[in-house]
């Protein structure tokens, strides 16, 4: 059996073999096939749409990598209950069926702020999906919010090798932490997804293994995994991005690894190459993750430079991805989207 037959039998390979099949591009064609295949298996052609708000760019933290750092000047943003209500209406008129609220961790929304948005939410909308994307928070309030009504979480772990997760965060964030804010959101009920950045700074081929044991252990639902790009004013402005192309071999070595992950193919990865997007699907990704922020806020959401689908409006946004999701041999689904475990 070839490496990519096995790695699709076994969902596993030994680090050595998962090196081989990352790292030359002599596999490509068999390992994007053989994802393709097990993603149609699994899903079908089914493409998830997201609704995505990024309603706050305040950040307490100082990740060394991102361009909403607290440290980097930023022209700073945060939208009311109302403002959120009104993207999710427009969202819900296009057709999407999961909205997720992503922002920097911003103290401003208190667990009481923040359940109320969020009760709101699954008031007007009862049968989406709600993902929070806010970052490390404690148990208790995980627990609230999933009971005010959100359903899934995504939360990357970023690096799972300890040395690499320093050299990118500040001091007073720790690895152990953000695993451990993972496990929690397990226990708590909810969808979870985690990740990683591809080709930041310093990171190894060894470092990739790590992420990918890492997601063995925590068996997320959904894995979102984009390149690294550099962000202006933070201190890795001038560091090389990451590359499409093993971006796309992980979506492929996720997909045959996870075959009922929901993976994204991500905003970063259409930034990096004009049909960036549309690659990632044919690779194995299944989900994609519209902007529905107000146009004039989208631009300041700057957590990389030159980031995609900042001027059109949502409804735009729309008929544009459907071009790509169909010129990419795919459709867009109606569904809410949920995990199919069916291994
Ligand atoms: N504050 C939330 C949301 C962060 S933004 C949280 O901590 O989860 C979502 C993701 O964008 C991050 O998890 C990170 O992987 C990615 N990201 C941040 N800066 C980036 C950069 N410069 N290049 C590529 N991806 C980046």
């Amino acid at each position: 059996m070839s490496i990519v037959e096995r790695l699709r039998a076994d969902r596993n390979l030994p680090d050595e073999e998962l090196k081989t099949l990352l790292e030359s591009d002599r596999f490509d064609e068999e390992l994007f096939k053989a994802a393709d295949e097990v993603r149609r298996s699994v899903y079908g052609t089914e493409v998830f749409l997201r609704g995505l708000i990024e309603f706050t760019n305040y950040c307490k933290n100082d990740c060394l990598y991102c361009g909403i750092r607290r440290s980097n000047t930023a022209d700073r943003y945060r939208l009311s209950k109302e403002r959120i209500l009104d993207c999710c209406k427009t969202g819900y008129k296009l057709g999407y069926r999961t909205f997720v609220l992503q922002g920097g961790e911003d103290p401003f929304y208190t667990d009481d702020v923040l359940c109320e948005i969020v009760s709101s939410i699954r008031h007007f909308y009862p049968g989406c999906a709600i993902t929070l994307s806010i970052g490390e928070r404690s148990e208790e309030s995980y627990r609230r919010l999933f009971e005010s009504g959100a359903n899934r979480f995504l939360l990357r772990h970023e690096t799972a090798d300890e040395e690499h997760y320093a050299i990118l965060h500040p001091g007073e964030m720790s690895l152990a932490n953000r695993k451990q804010c993972l496990f929690n959101l397990k226990k708590t009920g909810y969808q979870v997804g985690s990740g990683f950045m591809v080709g930041s700074p310093y990171q190894t081929m060894h470092n990739i293994i790590s992420d990918l044991r890492f997601l063995q252990e925590l068996s997320p639902d959904m894995i979102g995994i984009g390149p690294f790009l550099p962000a202006a004013g933070t201190p890795f402005e001038n560091f090389p991005q990451g590359s499409v192309k093993l971006t796309l071999r992980l979506i492929s070595v996720l997909r045959l690894m996870f075959p009922h992950a929901l993976i994204p193919s991500t905003t970063a990865l259409g930034t990096l190459h004009p049909q960036g997007r549309e690659l990632g699907l044919k690779a194995g990704a299944n989900v994609v993750m519209p902007n529905l922020s107000p146009v004039e806020y989208r631009g300041k959401y700057s957590i990389y430079d030159n980031k995609i689908c900042t001027g059109e409006e949502s409804a735009q946004c729309k008929d544009c991805l459907r071009m790509r999701i169909e010129s990419a041999g795919y459709e867009i689904s109606d569904s809410v989207g949920d995990v199919r475990r069916v291994y």
